[in-house]
């Protein structure tokens, strides 16, 4: 199976879209089609035996036909496109005057954005009031006829589009759509000689199509701009020289120089100056953070001051933005079952509404006789412009963009609208300890060995940890300070969540957690301490014990408190010992924990949580360096950006940037937010189409609200959506 994505680029119809992506969908060739309409993206899923080509053109000529205006292009080029940008930047980059350049940057950026568009909104703009203009001279001159050409005057200058795009759907012999329903409802008026009615309703159609756009228009950018972390230019040292390039030309290793006002374009480690850093693009914290030598920073981060010179330590693909906007990027495919709905609902909708259109025109003249023919069809009509569905075709996807844009303001990557769904519903949310509860530095407090020297049961621990990345590792390392040459250990291996083990200077070593050593075979006293314990083995002989302390992180007491006030349970897993995960539940106020857990017992608990909660979604946060498998098995897995590891942060549903607790609560708030909004559109939009519907058909309806259940309903619906992304 592969993935071809294409850009359609000119796309603004919402129902149009969807109706590609079912056409598309439903070829013979294609497996699936999925239509991001904020990102103007068709997905297509389809074998490798069929031929790119054959996908190619099967695609553009239903596009052709539904959307003659719109292109289709390959997704990729539409990055070269903006990357072409970028380059045009960079030559005219000077380097006197910081600030007003990158100043001008914007500008050029918003400016040729938003040329070709801005124009055409000034030019509809334009139109519509000329058309106003003439539209109510008509009404005021008292003379029958003059003020009738002055009305159809008006309505050809309002609408003339509507009817060019009505006559070729016509000639293409296409389904209907809103242009074709709305040429022919006003042409219905024109015949029945209403000509001012024609031309009003078409010009209040016009315009409510225009806000449309334009809202639209301005949520796309709004939520994408939040989104735009790409920095566009990096500043680096070649030959003694700085030039100025664009991020994916630097190398690892090549050395970057950052000035103040400028956004880090790669990731590495500072070698030389200090700054204030601003990471709230990349975490949604204001704080800022001091930086100095030695200290590594991420891409995407803002210096507020001074000059750092910094050592890339990976290409530009591999760069927290990268990473974060390509995460950003995917997270329209995986759809929330709310959007799939909609696509279902169009299948069946459209053609009953059709049927139901045709069946109010033509059954009352069975039994009324034919004389009234022309008014029910009239009514038909009516029903049908009613019945568009656009206000909830693109309201729903702009609720879940916009909800998902607004939760990366906070530092919270939402990677679908599917996991924003799932956790809205979540009353459970289970915990990993280490490093999601607790800030994962542990010091360490009491060396207790056992017929050796405390020295040496140190230098014991820190050999066999030297080969581990977890965070006790780490600080008994730091603890010892003794670097070991590579030849000195070797068969090293770390059992996950368990410990480690090696062979140091021809002893074999274990250093690990109680049970570990136990199961080996090797007598271990308890340690006589709450605190997190490692133990020390040494040719199979236990030789002592170390105690490690580690703190709860700020505010992780709230955030249990805010998600049991919003009624999800919080409950901790955790792989180190009963009294450690008891002393931390109290301090968290956490009523439900498991301790000793292994890896594996961690997914056994996590299911066990899905079983009891009875259908309801699950989720799990974890810092990731033993949590991929919990992560990816929970309804709603959370990874911890910062501290996480890769495997996590590819495992997770959603990713905490800043890696604190407190994020949690606040993305069950977003979301609950975000699907309150989208289901108040559903019912909004669905009930007053419904009721207008049913007053088009008794006649009580005319077509000014017939115009309003179509364009004004999309309307609100979309500035109702655009509230998902304030937080
Ligand atoms: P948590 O579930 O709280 O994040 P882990 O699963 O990472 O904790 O680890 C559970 C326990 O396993 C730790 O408390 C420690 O006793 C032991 N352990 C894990 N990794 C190591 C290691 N590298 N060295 C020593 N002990 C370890
Ligand atoms: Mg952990």
């Amino acid at each position: 199976m592969t993935k071809t994505i294409y850009w359609l680029k000119g796309l603004d119809c919402p129902n149009c879209a969807q109706k590609i992506a079912l056409r598309v969908g439903d070829l013979e060739i294609v497996e699936s089609a999925d239509m991001d309409f904020m990102r103007k993206k068709l997905i297509v899923h389809h074998s490798e035996e069929h031929s790119r080509e054959s996908i190619d053109s099967s695609v553009k000529m239903i596009v052709g036909k539904l959307e003659p205006d719109v292109e289709v292009l390959d997704y990729e080029q539409k990055e070269h496109h903006e990357h072409h940008h970028e380059h045009e930047h960079c030559h005219c980059d000077d380097h006197e005057h910081e600030h007003e350049h990158s100043h001008s940057h914007e500008h050029g950026h918003e400016h040729s954005h938003s040329h070709g568009k801005g124009e055409s909104h000034t030019f509809d703009i334009a139109r519509f009031i000329i058309a106003g203009v003439l539209y109510a001279m008509g009404m005021i001159l008292p003379y029958k006829v003059p003020s009738m050409v002055l009305s159809l005057c008006a309505y050809v200058i309002a609408g003339y589009d509507v009817v060019l795009s009505a006559l070729r759907n016509l000639v293409h012999g296409e389904a209907f759509d809103e242009m074709l329903l709305m040429f022919i409802a006003t042409i219905g008026a024109v015949a029945l000689g209403y000509f001012d009615e024609a031309a009003a309703v078409m010009l209040f159609f016009q315009v409510g199509e225009l806000l449309q756009d334009i809202a639209v228009e301005r949520s796309r950018k709004s939520v994408t701009k939040l989104l735009e972390l790409k920095p566009e230019y990096a500043r680096i040292i070649r030959d003694g020289k700085e030039l100025t390039v664009a991020p994916e030309q630097v190398e690892t290793g090549d050395i970057m120089v950052v000035r103040a006002g400028e956004r880090l374009a790669l990731d590495g480690e500072v070698v030389e100056g200090s700054c204030q850093l601003d990471t709230s693009a990349v975490t949604g914290e204001f704080l800022p953070v001091s930086i100095s030598k030695g200290k590594s920073v991420l891409s995407g981060c803002t210096d507020l001051d001074g000059v750092i010179k910094v050592r890339v330590s990976a290409p530009f693909k591999e760069s927290s933005v990268a990473r974060i906007m390509q995460l950003v990027e995917n997270a329209s495919e995986k759809k929330a079952e709310t959007e799939k709905f909609i696509t279902r609902f169009a299948r069946v909708y459209t053609p009953a509404v059709v049927a139901c259109a045709v069946l109010l025109t033509v059954v009352p003249c069975l039994f009324l006789g034919f004389s009234q023919f022309t008014k029910w069809l009239y009514r038909g009509l009516l029903f049908l412009v009613i019945s568009c569905p656009c206000a909830l075709v693109i309201s729903i996807p702009l609720g879940f963009f916009a909800g998902i844009g607004g939760a990366s303001k906070q530092g919270i990557l939402v990677k679908g609208a599917k996991a924003i769904e799932a956790l809205s519903k979540c009353t459970a949310i289970a915990v990993d300890k280490t490093g999601t509860l607790t800030k994962g530095e542990f010091s360490v407090e009491s060396i207790v060995p056992s017929g050796i020297s405390q020295q040496l049961l140190l230098e014991y621990a820190a050999a066999a940890e030297s080969v581990s990345n977890h965070p006790i590792a780490l600080s008994i390392v730091k603890h010892c300070g003794k670097t070991f040459a590579p030849g000195e250990i070797s068969n090293a291996s770390e059992i996950s969540g368990c410990g480690v083990e090696c062979d140091y200077n021809g002893k074999k070593l274990i250093c690990a957690k109680r049970e570990y050593l136990v199961d080996m075979g090797i007598s271990v006293p308890q340690a006589q301490s709450s605190s997190t314990s490692v133990y020390v083995s040494c040719d199979g002989e236990y030789c002592g014990y170390i105690t490690l302390g580690d703190e709860i992180k700020e505010n992780a007491r709230q955030a249990v408190a805010q998600l049991t006030q919003l009624g999800v349970d919080t409950v901790m897993l955790t792989g180190d010992k009963e009294q450690a995960a008891a002393a931390a539940a109290e301090k968290l106020g956490i009523k439900n924990y498991h301790s000793s857990l292994l890896p594996q017992d961690k997914v056994t608990k996590v299911e066990e949580l899905m079983k009891a909660s009875g259908g309801t979604p699950v989720g799990f946060a974890g810092d990731g360096i033993n949590d991929a498998p919990v992560i990816a098995r929970a309804d709603v897995g959370f990874a911890m950006g910062g501290l996480g590891s890769d495997i996590a942060i590819e495992a997770a549903d959603i990713v905490l940037m800043n890696d604190s607790v407190e994020s949690i609560p606040k993305a069950v708030a977003a979301a609950r937010k975000t699907m309150r909004i989208v289901k108040e559109n559903i019912v909004f939009a669905l009930g007053v189409k419904f009721l207008v519907m049913l007053l088009g058909a008794l006649g009580l309806a005319g077509m000014w609200m017939a115009v309003f259940a179509d364009v004004g309903v999309a309307l609100l619906a979309i500035l109702n959506a655009m509230r998902c992304s304030k937080a």
